[in-house]
Protein backbone atom coordinates (compact mmCIF):
# COMPACT_ATOMS: atom_id res chain seq x y z
CA UNK A 1 0.00 0.00 0.00
CA UNK A 2 2.79 2.12 0.31
CA UNK A 3 3.56 3.10 -3.65
CA UNK A 4 -0.11 5.10 -3.78
CA UNK A 5 0.76 6.63 -1.20
CA UNK A 6 4.38 8.01 -2.50
CA UNK A 7 2.81 8.61 -5.93
CA UNK A 8 0.54 10.47 -4.40
CA UNK A 9 3.00 12.88 -1.95
CA UNK A 10 4.97 12.72 -5.09
CA UNK A 11 2.03 14.40 -7.53
CA UNK A 12 1.38 16.67 -4.27
CA UNK A 13 4.96 18.07 -4.45
CA UNK A 14 4.90 18.70 -8.54
CA UNK A 15 1.82 20.59 -8.13
CA UNK A 16 3.80 22.77 -5.27
CA UNK A 17 6.72 22.90 -7.89
CA UNK A 18 4.38 24.17 -10.48
CA UNK A 19 3.05 27.06 -8.22
CA UNK A 20 6.13 27.87 -6.66
CA UNK A 21 6.89 28.20 -10.49
CA UNK A 22 3.38 30.42 -11.35
CA UNK A 23 4.17 32.97 -8.36
CA UNK A 24 8.18 33.34 -9.68
CA UNK A 25 6.87 34.33 -13.10
CA UNK A 26 3.45 36.20 -11.67
CA UNK A 27 5.37 38.21 -9.30
CA UNK A 28 8.27 38.78 -11.70
CA UNK A 29 6.67 40.17 -14.38
CA UNK A 30 3.53 41.62 -12.74
CA UNK A 31 1.10 41.28 -16.22
CA UNK A 32 -2.21 41.88 -14.40
CA UNK A 33 -1.17 45.31 -14.06
CA UNK A 34 0.22 45.89 -16.60
CA UNK A 35 -2.81 44.88 -18.64
CA UNK A 36 -5.26 47.06 -16.06
CA UNK A 37 -2.88 50.01 -17.30
CA UNK A 38 -3.31 49.61 -20.88
CA UNK A 39 -7.31 48.92 -20.48
CA UNK A 40 -8.27 51.91 -18.00
CA UNK A 41 -6.02 54.32 -19.95
CA UNK A 42 -6.37 53.53 -24.03
CA UNK A 43 -9.84 52.18 -23.21
CA UNK A 44 -11.40 53.70 -20.23
CA UNK A 45 -14.46 53.55 -19.21
CA UNK A 46 -16.74 50.55 -20.48
CA UNK A 47 -20.64 51.29 -20.08
CA UNK A 48 -22.40 48.49 -21.77
CA UNK A 49 -23.54 50.11 -25.07
CA UNK A 50 -20.79 53.00 -25.68
CA UNK A 51 -18.47 53.14 -27.53
CA UNK A 52 -16.04 52.67 -24.79
CA UNK A 53 -17.94 49.17 -24.35
CA UNK A 54 -17.11 48.23 -28.36
CA UNK A 55 -13.70 49.55 -27.90
CA UNK A 56 -12.75 46.86 -24.88
CA UNK A 57 -13.81 44.22 -26.77
CA UNK A 58 -11.71 44.27 -29.51
CA UNK A 59 -8.70 45.17 -27.06
CA UNK A 60 -9.69 41.82 -25.02
CA UNK A 61 -9.85 39.75 -28.42
CA UNK A 62 -6.22 41.35 -29.16
CA UNK A 63 -4.58 40.22 -26.04
CA UNK A 64 -5.66 36.96 -26.49
CA UNK A 65 -4.67 36.14 -30.13
CA UNK A 66 -1.36 37.93 -29.00
CA UNK A 67 -0.98 35.53 -26.00
CA UNK A 68 -1.30 32.67 -28.62
CA UNK A 69 -4.53 31.55 -26.83
CA UNK A 70 -6.66 29.69 -29.87
CA UNK A 71 -10.26 29.41 -30.12
CA UNK A 72 -10.54 33.67 -29.97
CA UNK A 73 -14.19 34.42 -29.87
CA UNK A 74 -16.69 36.92 -29.27
CA UNK A 75 -20.25 35.56 -27.85
CA UNK A 76 -22.39 38.20 -29.16
CA UNK A 77 -25.36 39.46 -26.63
CA UNK A 78 -27.96 42.58 -26.68
CA UNK A 79 -27.56 44.86 -24.03
CA UNK A 80 -29.09 47.64 -22.71
CA UNK A 81 -27.85 50.78 -23.78
CA UNK A 82 -28.44 54.22 -21.13
CA UNK A 83 -26.44 56.99 -21.80
CA UNK A 84 -25.63 60.09 -19.25
CA UNK A 85 -25.46 63.24 -21.25
CA UNK A 86 -25.14 66.58 -19.46
CA UNK A 87 -23.49 66.57 -16.55
CA UNK A 88 -26.13 66.79 -13.30
CA UNK A 89 -26.94 69.92 -11.74
CA UNK A 90 -28.26 70.04 -7.90
CA UNK A 91 -28.58 72.22 -5.22
CA UNK A 92 -30.34 72.90 -2.09
CA UNK A 93 -31.87 76.11 -0.54
CA UNK A 94 -32.41 76.32 3.52
CA UNK A 95 -33.07 79.34 5.16
CA UNK A 96 -32.13 81.34 1.90
CA UNK A 97 -28.65 79.93 1.53
CA UNK A 98 -28.17 77.99 -2.00
CA UNK A 99 -25.82 75.53 -1.88
CA UNK A 100 -24.51 72.90 -4.50
CA UNK A 101 -25.16 69.10 -3.67
CA UNK A 102 -23.05 66.14 -5.73
CA UNK A 103 -24.99 64.51 -7.66
CA UNK A 104 -25.08 61.54 -10.40
CA UNK A 105 -28.08 59.69 -11.96
CA UNK A 106 -28.53 56.86 -11.23
CA UNK A 107 -28.26 54.26 -14.16
CA UNK A 108 -31.33 53.15 -15.73
CA UNK A 109 -33.18 56.38 -14.43
CA UNK A 110 -34.85 58.65 -16.48
CA UNK A 111 -34.00 61.71 -16.76
CA UNK A 112 -36.38 64.84 -14.63
CA UNK A 113 -38.27 66.87 -16.91
CA UNK A 114 -36.75 69.43 -19.22
CA UNK A 115 -35.93 72.55 -16.41
CA UNK A 116 -35.64 70.54 -14.08
CA UNK A 117 -37.56 69.42 -10.97
CA UNK A 118 -37.54 72.19 -7.85
CA UNK A 119 -39.41 70.87 -4.89
CA UNK A 120 -39.19 70.78 -1.28
CA UNK A 121 -37.38 67.81 0.10
CA UNK A 122 -38.31 65.50 2.60
CA UNK A 123 -36.05 62.61 4.12
CA UNK A 124 -36.67 59.26 4.82
CA UNK A 125 -34.20 56.19 6.21
CA UNK A 126 -35.57 53.38 4.37
CA UNK A 127 -37.81 51.78 1.95
CA UNK A 128 -40.38 50.74 4.71
CA UNK A 129 -40.12 54.76 6.12
CA UNK A 130 -40.82 55.64 2.94
CA UNK A 131 -44.27 53.23 2.84
CA UNK A 132 -45.33 55.12 6.64
CA UNK A 133 -44.65 58.75 5.09
CA UNK A 134 -46.92 57.59 1.89
CA UNK A 135 -48.91 60.89 0.98
CA UNK A 136 -46.90 63.65 2.12
CA UNK A 137 -44.75 62.75 -0.15
CA UNK A 138 -46.95 64.25 -2.72
CA UNK A 139 -45.33 66.58 -5.00
CA UNK A 140 -41.65 66.12 -3.26
CA UNK A 141 -38.45 65.30 -3.46
CA UNK A 142 -37.45 62.27 -1.49
CA UNK A 143 -33.70 61.71 -0.16
CA UNK A 144 -33.23 57.98 1.11
CA UNK A 145 -30.58 58.59 3.71
CA UNK A 146 -29.79 54.45 3.99
CA UNK A 147 -26.91 54.14 5.71
CA UNK A 148 -24.42 51.00 5.23
CA UNK A 149 -24.22 49.08 8.47
CA UNK A 150 -21.25 50.46 10.02
CA UNK A 151 -20.47 48.06 12.98
CA UNK A 152 -20.02 44.92 10.05
CA UNK A 153 -16.73 43.83 9.44
CA UNK A 154 -17.51 42.72 6.02
CA UNK A 155 -18.44 45.55 3.52
CA UNK A 156 -20.35 43.54 1.02
CA UNK A 157 -22.56 42.75 3.89
CA UNK A 158 -23.24 46.19 4.69
CA UNK A 159 -23.85 47.04 1.04
CA UNK A 160 -26.25 43.85 0.40
CA UNK A 161 -28.06 45.57 3.46
CA UNK A 162 -28.65 48.73 1.38
CA UNK A 163 -28.35 48.36 -2.18
CA UNK A 164 -32.52 47.42 -2.05
CA UNK A 165 -32.89 50.94 -1.45
CA UNK A 166 -30.72 52.84 -4.46
CA UNK A 167 -32.89 49.99 -6.63
CA UNK A 168 -35.89 50.46 -5.43
CA UNK A 169 -36.10 54.05 -4.21
CA UNK A 170 -37.97 55.82 -6.96
CA UNK A 171 -40.67 53.38 -7.29
CA UNK A 172 -41.00 53.40 -3.88
CA UNK A 173 -41.69 57.06 -3.41
CA UNK A 174 -43.39 57.90 -6.91
CA UNK A 175 -45.83 55.12 -5.64
CA UNK A 176 -46.99 58.32 -3.27
CA UNK A 177 -46.73 60.92 -6.03
CA UNK A 178 -42.71 62.16 -5.08
CA UNK A 179 -41.35 63.92 -7.86
CA UNK A 180 -37.86 62.65 -7.97
CA UNK A 181 -35.53 60.91 -5.38
CA UNK A 182 -32.31 61.71 -4.40
CA UNK A 183 -30.41 58.02 -2.62
CA UNK A 184 -27.44 58.28 -0.69
CA UNK A 185 -24.29 56.66 -1.96
CA UNK A 186 -23.56 53.08 -1.23
CA UNK A 187 -20.50 53.62 0.88
CA UNK A 188 -18.67 53.98 3.83
CA UNK A 189 -15.88 56.90 2.90
CA UNK A 190 -16.51 60.21 3.91
CA UNK A 191 -15.78 62.15 1.28
CA UNK A 192 -18.32 63.80 -2.09
CA UNK A 193 -18.22 61.63 -4.69
CA UNK A 194 -21.47 60.30 -5.77
CA UNK A 195 -21.76 56.26 -6.50
CA UNK A 196 -24.00 55.14 -9.49
CA UNK A 197 -24.91 51.94 -10.08
CA UNK A 198 -28.11 50.17 -10.98
CA UNK A 199 -31.99 51.23 -10.36
CA UNK A 200 -35.37 50.08 -11.50
CA UNK A 201 -38.71 50.92 -12.21
CA UNK A 202 -41.66 48.72 -10.98
CA UNK A 203 -44.50 48.05 -13.77
CA UNK A 204 -47.24 50.74 -13.18
CA UNK A 205 -45.06 52.85 -11.30
CA UNK A 206 -44.73 57.01 -12.92
CA UNK A 207 -41.02 56.96 -13.76
CA UNK A 208 -39.62 59.68 -11.86
CA UNK A 209 -35.55 61.05 -11.78
CA UNK A 210 -33.07 58.91 -8.93
CA UNK A 211 -29.60 60.29 -8.49
CA UNK A 212 -27.16 59.40 -5.57
CA UNK A 213 -25.99 61.74 -3.63
CA UNK A 214 -22.47 62.02 -2.25
CA UNK A 215 -22.11 61.21 1.77
CA UNK A 216 -21.01 64.32 2.54
CA UNK A 217 -23.51 66.40 0.43
CA UNK A 218 -25.89 63.43 2.45
CA UNK A 219 -25.06 64.84 5.69
CA UNK A 220 -25.09 68.07 4.30
CA UNK A 221 -28.98 68.05 3.29
CA UNK A 222 -29.89 65.78 5.81
CA UNK A 223 -28.71 68.39 8.46
CA UNK A 224 -30.75 71.18 6.69
CA UNK A 225 -33.85 69.40 6.55
CA UNK A 226 -33.47 68.68 10.42
CA UNK A 227 -33.53 72.69 11.31
CA UNK A 228 -36.24 73.42 8.74
CA UNK A 229 -38.08 73.88 4.96
CA UNK A 230 -35.58 72.67 2.60
CA UNK A 231 -35.79 73.00 -1.37
CA UNK A 232 -34.07 71.10 -3.74
CA UNK A 233 -33.63 72.26 -7.30
CA UNK A 234 -32.68 68.94 -9.49
CA UNK A 235 -31.94 68.75 -13.25
CA UNK A 236 -30.48 65.64 -14.86
CA UNK A 237 -29.99 64.34 -18.69
CA UNK A 238 -30.21 60.63 -19.10
CA UNK A 239 -31.84 58.57 -21.35
CA UNK A 240 -32.34 54.64 -21.80
CA UNK A 241 -31.95 54.00 -25.94
CA UNK A 242 -32.36 51.03 -27.41
CA UNK A 243 -30.96 47.71 -26.79
CA UNK A 244 -27.69 47.77 -28.65
CA UNK A 245 -25.23 44.71 -29.84
CA UNK A 246 -22.36 43.89 -27.47
CA UNK A 247 -20.18 40.63 -26.90
CA UNK A 248 -18.78 39.07 -24.02
CA UNK A 249 -15.25 37.39 -25.10
CA UNK A 250 -13.51 33.88 -24.83
CA UNK A 251 -10.29 32.38 -25.64
CA UNK A 252 -8.62 29.45 -24.33
CA UNK A 253 -5.81 26.39 -24.09
CA UNK A 254 -6.96 23.42 -25.19
CA UNK A 255 -6.43 20.70 -22.97
CA UNK A 256 -4.32 17.74 -24.10
CA UNK A 257 -6.51 14.92 -22.36
CA UNK A 258 -10.18 15.98 -21.63
CA UNK A 259 -10.65 18.85 -24.33
CA UNK A 260 -14.75 18.50 -23.55
CA UNK A 261 -14.21 19.16 -19.93
CA UNK A 262 -13.99 23.32 -19.19
CA UNK A 263 -12.28 25.29 -16.73
CA UNK A 264 -13.53 29.01 -17.01
CA UNK A 265 -11.89 32.49 -15.46
CA UNK A 266 -13.41 35.73 -15.85
CA UNK A 267 -14.69 38.72 -14.63
CA UNK A 268 -17.11 41.19 -16.39
CA UNK A 269 -15.54 43.50 -19.05
CA UNK A 270 -18.42 46.60 -18.66
CA UNK A 271 -18.06 48.83 -15.95
CA UNK A 272 -20.19 52.11 -14.99
CA UNK A 273 -18.79 55.62 -16.89
CA UNK A 274 -18.16 57.49 -14.39
CA UNK A 275 -14.18 56.33 -13.21
CA UNK A 276 -12.23 53.84 -15.71
CA UNK A 277 -13.58 50.71 -13.82
CA UNK A 278 -10.33 49.69 -12.54
CA UNK A 279 -10.89 47.96 -9.79
CA UNK A 280 -14.93 47.35 -10.97
CA UNK A 281 -13.98 45.53 -12.65
CA UNK A 282 -11.01 45.67 -14.86
CA UNK A 283 -8.82 44.17 -12.08
CA UNK A 284 -11.24 40.48 -12.65
CA UNK A 285 -10.91 40.69 -16.38
CA UNK A 286 -7.41 40.81 -16.61
CA UNK A 287 -6.17 38.60 -13.46
CA UNK A 288 -8.09 36.00 -15.32
CA UNK A 289 -6.45 36.97 -18.47
CA UNK A 290 -2.88 36.94 -16.56
CA UNK A 291 -3.66 33.61 -15.42
CA UNK A 292 -3.66 31.93 -18.92
CA UNK A 293 -0.41 34.27 -19.92
CA UNK A 294 0.97 33.06 -17.06
CA UNK A 295 0.25 28.92 -17.81
CA UNK A 296 0.64 29.71 -21.64
CA UNK A 297 4.11 31.09 -20.62
CA UNK A 298 5.06 28.48 -18.85
CA UNK A 299 4.94 26.37 -21.75
CA UNK A 300 1.75 24.39 -20.15
CA UNK A 301 -0.18 21.47 -21.83
CA UNK A 302 -2.96 21.03 -19.23
CA UNK A 303 -5.13 17.91 -19.22
CA UNK A 304 -8.83 20.05 -19.10
CA UNK A 305 -9.28 23.22 -21.34
CA UNK A 306 -8.44 26.53 -19.64
CA UNK A 307 -10.64 29.27 -20.71
CA UNK A 308 -10.69 33.17 -19.85
CA UNK A 309 -14.31 34.83 -20.47
CA UNK A 310 -14.42 38.52 -19.67
CA UNK A 311 -18.73 39.02 -19.79
CA UNK A 312 -20.18 41.37 -21.07
CA UNK A 313 -22.83 43.32 -19.05
CA UNK A 314 -22.72 42.79 -15.28
CA UNK A 315 -23.54 46.25 -14.17
CA UNK A 316 -27.09 46.66 -15.88
CA UNK A 317 -28.79 43.56 -17.29
CA UNK A 318 -26.35 40.45 -16.98
CA UNK A 319 -26.86 40.11 -20.76
CA UNK A 320 -23.50 38.18 -20.98
CA UNK A 321 -24.00 35.80 -18.48
CA UNK A 322 -27.03 34.45 -19.60
CA UNK A 323 -25.71 34.48 -23.69
CA UNK A 324 -22.70 32.50 -22.30
CA UNK A 325 -24.41 30.31 -20.29
CA UNK A 326 -26.76 29.80 -23.27
CA UNK A 327 -23.65 28.90 -25.58
CA UNK A 328 -22.51 26.74 -22.71
CA UNK A 329 -25.40 24.74 -22.70
CA UNK A 330 -25.38 24.05 -26.42
CA UNK A 331 -21.51 23.42 -27.15
CA UNK A 332 -21.47 19.60 -25.93
CA UNK A 333 -18.44 20.40 -23.68
CA UNK A 334 -18.84 19.94 -19.80
CA UNK A 335 -18.21 23.23 -17.50
CA UNK A 336 -16.48 21.43 -14.43
CA UNK A 337 -15.25 24.72 -12.95
CA UNK A 338 -15.98 28.51 -13.22
CA UNK A 339 -14.22 30.84 -11.28
CA UNK A 340 -15.23 34.87 -11.25
CA UNK A 341 -13.07 37.66 -9.53
CA UNK A 342 -15.57 40.95 -9.29
CA UNK A 343 -14.61 42.37 -5.49
CA UNK A 344 -11.63 44.70 -6.43
CA UNK A 345 -8.08 43.94 -6.75
CA UNK A 346 -7.40 43.98 -3.58
CA UNK A 347 -5.13 41.38 -1.17
CA UNK A 348 -6.98 38.35 -2.02
CA UNK A 349 -8.18 36.62 1.83
CA UNK A 350 -10.34 33.73 0.87
CA UNK A 351 -12.12 31.85 -2.13
CA UNK A 352 -15.95 31.14 -2.22
CA UNK A 353 -16.20 27.71 -3.16
CA UNK A 354 -19.89 25.62 -3.90
CA UNK A 355 -21.05 24.29 -0.53
CA UNK A 356 -20.33 20.90 -1.59
CA UNK A 357 -17.01 21.45 -3.14
CA UNK A 358 -15.49 22.88 0.25
CA UNK A 359 -14.01 19.10 1.40
CA UNK A 360 -12.88 18.33 -1.78
CA UNK A 361 -10.89 21.41 -1.55
CA UNK A 362 -9.48 21.89 1.56
CA UNK A 363 -6.15 20.36 0.87
CA UNK A 364 -5.38 22.62 -2.01
CA UNK A 365 -5.43 25.67 0.62
CA UNK A 366 -1.98 25.26 1.93
CA UNK A 367 -0.88 25.82 -1.86
CA UNK A 368 -3.00 29.20 -1.91
CA UNK A 369 -1.88 30.88 1.26
CA UNK A 370 1.40 32.46 -0.29
CA UNK A 371 -1.04 34.78 -2.15
CA UNK A 372 -2.88 35.68 1.30
CA UNK A 373 -5.53 32.84 0.78
CA UNK A 374 -6.37 32.30 4.71
CA UNK A 375 -9.58 29.88 3.91
CA UNK A 376 -12.21 28.58 1.58
CA UNK A 377 -15.22 29.72 2.75
CA UNK A 378 -18.72 28.58 1.20
CA UNK A 379 -19.80 30.58 -1.81
CA UNK A 380 -18.54 31.37 -4.68
CA UNK A 381 -21.72 32.19 -6.94
CA UNK A 382 -21.46 35.73 -8.27
CA UNK A 383 -23.28 37.41 -11.29
CA UNK A 384 -21.53 35.85 -14.40
CA UNK A 385 -20.33 32.49 -13.58
CA UNK A 386 -23.85 31.84 -11.20
CA UNK A 387 -25.73 31.10 -14.13
CA UNK A 388 -22.95 28.01 -14.80
CA UNK A 389 -24.09 26.13 -11.64
CA UNK A 390 -26.79 24.66 -13.52
CA UNK A 391 -24.21 23.12 -16.43
CA UNK A 392 -22.43 21.51 -13.30
CA UNK A 393 -19.94 23.82 -12.72
CA UNK A 394 -18.23 24.25 -9.84
CA UNK A 395 -18.35 27.54 -9.08
CA UNK A 396 -15.10 29.89 -7.65
CA UNK A 397 -15.16 33.42 -6.45
CA UNK A 398 -12.06 35.29 -5.36
CA UNK A 399 -12.62 37.54 -2.00
CA UNK A 400 -9.84 40.00 -1.75
CA UNK A 401 -9.76 42.28 1.53
CA UNK A 402 -12.84 44.36 1.21
CA UNK A 403 -12.39 47.61 3.15
CA UNK A 404 -11.82 50.12 0.55
CA UNK A 405 -13.86 48.27 -2.09
CA UNK A 406 -16.68 50.63 -1.40
CA UNK A 407 -14.25 54.05 -1.49
CA UNK A 408 -14.46 53.35 -5.51
CA UNK A 409 -17.22 51.58 -6.38
CA UNK A 410 -19.23 53.11 -9.38
CA UNK A 411 -17.68 56.48 -8.76
CA UNK A 412 -14.93 58.86 -10.55
CA UNK A 413 -12.34 57.48 -8.15
CA UNK A 414 -12.37 54.00 -9.48
CA UNK A 415 -9.24 54.49 -11.46
CA UNK A 416 -5.87 52.33 -11.65
CA UNK A 417 -4.20 54.32 -8.81
CA UNK A 418 -6.28 53.35 -6.42
CA UNK A 419 -4.75 49.28 -7.53
CA UNK A 420 -1.33 48.08 -6.30
CA UNK A 421 0.21 45.33 -8.66
CA UNK A 422 1.88 43.47 -6.40
CA UNK A 423 -1.81 42.77 -4.66
CA UNK A 424 -3.68 42.86 -7.72
CA UNK A 425 -1.09 39.85 -9.46
CA UNK A 426 -2.00 37.82 -6.09
CA UNK A 427 -5.34 37.48 -6.99
CA UNK A 428 -4.23 36.26 -10.76
CA UNK A 429 -1.60 34.14 -9.09
CA UNK A 430 -5.12 32.24 -6.97
CA UNK A 431 -7.05 32.37 -10.50
CA UNK A 432 -4.22 30.71 -12.02
CA UNK A 433 -3.43 27.96 -9.22
CA UNK A 434 -7.01 26.65 -8.77
CA UNK A 435 -7.19 26.57 -12.81
CA UNK A 436 -3.86 24.70 -12.83
CA UNK A 437 -5.13 22.51 -9.93
CA UNK A 438 -8.78 21.70 -11.18
CA UNK A 439 -7.01 20.84 -14.44
CA UNK A 440 -4.80 18.64 -13.69
CA UNK A 441 -6.54 16.88 -10.19
CA UNK A 442 -10.15 17.47 -11.67
CA UNK A 443 -12.44 18.72 -8.70
CA UNK A 444 -14.96 16.13 -8.52
ZN1 LIG B 1 -18.48 44.45 -10.69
Amino acid sequence: MLAPIALLLAARSDLKSDIDRLRVKGLTELGAHRMLTDLTTNVGARLSGSPGAAKAVVWVGDKLRAMGLRNVREVPCMVPHWVRGQQERASMTSQGNTTKLSVCALGMSVATPSGGVKAQVIEVGSLEEMATVGEKARGKVVFFNKRFDATLSNTFEAYGGAVGTRFGAASAAAKYGAVAVMVRSMTLANDDFPHTGAMGYEDGVNKVAAVALGAQSADRLSEAIHHGRVTVKLETFCKTLPDAPSASVAGEIVGTEKPNEVIVLGGHLDSWDLGRGAHDDGAGVTQAMEALRLIKGLGWKPKRTIRVVAWMNEENGGRGAKSYADMAAQSGQKHVMAMESDSGGFMPRAVGVSKEKVERVAPWLDLLRPFGVEQFREGGADADNGPLEAEGAALFSLEPENQRYFDYHHTASDTIDKVNARELEMGALVMASLAWLCSEEGVD
